[in-house]
């Protein structure tokens, strides 16, 4: 059977890009079809400045979200990436591996990193070094498949170059994985700047569409969103990228195809109507399930628990492996 991973980082509240990008996949598909490991990647959060509290319920929340979606711990294991050693010793391994050329040049690295400068603060060394700690997380389960959003696609090509790379120096270790995306609203943009991505660790803004949000939010955030001043509905993501965002959305939600449906919309109120209670009724199910886990935290723990002993019993014997290889 083959073997999925993926996972989430504790940085903010999950996104509307997190669940059509992500999360929705690994309930309806990645879970019926594989032995799946889904994490809530808890070590990636200390990239950026961040209180401890607030990742610790970040994480919690991130894990109850994963559940109240649909994933279900008797199909797929779910736990917190803090809770499996494995993660950080292989991470070193493939620190010996990767160079801090094929690092810089990565394109988040470079965005965030500037951003941070821009801020007049300084930059950590685990931002730079934080696509091989994700490396670790893919290889150490000898995964075959990463389902994911666009935006990560450098860091799965990266994670295929240190396979590859650790394979011919030390002898075949790992797998070497490939990305999957969605097949609409693989990149979901940020509403009121459609150039940028829907990421949960931006500044809070009405452009993002959380999945906690209340409806009437999630409505008044899609009515509002940023289009341009034309009138005929028309799919174009490099002319018309607010409106492309809103049919790839409305695709994603409905399971229609963008283009064909801006033919079916007289009107950009009509479509963002339409798309709004589309969101609303797809997120419906999860808020609600959402509302009963958190009653019971206790329950969500123990998953967490069961999930990280079997994380470590199958990430343990091929970082054993690696660590031998290397001559340790
Ligand atoms: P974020 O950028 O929100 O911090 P993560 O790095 O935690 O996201 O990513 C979790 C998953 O969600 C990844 O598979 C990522 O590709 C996907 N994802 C994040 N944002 C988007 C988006 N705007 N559109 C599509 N997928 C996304």
């Amino acid at each position: 059977m083959k073997r999925i991973f993926s996972g989430i980082k504790p940085t903010g509240h999950l996104t509307l890009g997190n669940y059509l990008g992500a999360l929705r996949r690994w309930v309806e598909t990645d879970q019926h079809q594989a032995d799946a490991v889904f994490c809530v990647v808890d070590l990636h959060a200390l990239t950026v400045e961040h209180d401890p509290g607030r990742v610790r319920r970040l994480s919690r929340q991130a894990a109850t979200l994963m559940l109240a979606a649909g994933l279900d711990p008797e199909r797929c294991t779910v736990f917190v990436q803090s809770h499996v050693d494995e993660h950080a010793r292989l991470s070193y391994l493939l620190e010996c591996t990767a160079t801090d050329g094929e690092l810089r040049r990565m394109i988040q690295y470079k965005e965030k990193g500037a951003r941070a400068r821009a801020a007049g603060e300084s930059v950590r060394l685990s931002l730079l070094t934080y696509p091989v700690l994700m490396a670790a997380d893919i290889l150490a389960y000898g995964t075959d498949e990463v389902p994911v959003g666009e935006d990560q696609t450098q860091h799965v090509e990266l994670t295929r170059d240190l396979a590859v790379r650790f394979n011919q120096r030390y002898g075949h270790t790992f797998t070497v994985p490939r990305a999957t995306h969605p097949e609409v609203a693989a990149r979901v943009m940020d509403l009121q700047d459609p150039t940028s991505k829907m990421g949960k660790s931006h500044e809070p803004g009405s452009g993002i569409v959380y999945l906690l949000d209340e409806p009437d939010v999630t409505r008044r955030k899609i009515m509002r969103a940023v289009t341009d001043s034309g009138h005929e509905v028309r799919y174009d993501r490099a002319e018309r990228p607010g409106l492309a965002n809103l049919l790839d959305i409305l695709a994603a939600c409905t399971g229609g195809d963008p283009e064909e449906l801006a033919g079916a919309y007289p009107s950009y109120g009509a479509l963002k109507k339409d798309t709004a209670d589309a969101v609303v009724e797809l997120l419906r199910p999860v808020r609600e399930r959402h509302a009963e886990l958190v009653t019971d935290p206790g329950a969500v723990d123990a998953v967490l628990r069961r999930g990280a002993e079997r994380a470590r019993g199958l990430a343990r014997p091929r970082v054993d492996a690696a660590y031998a290889a290397v001559g340790l």
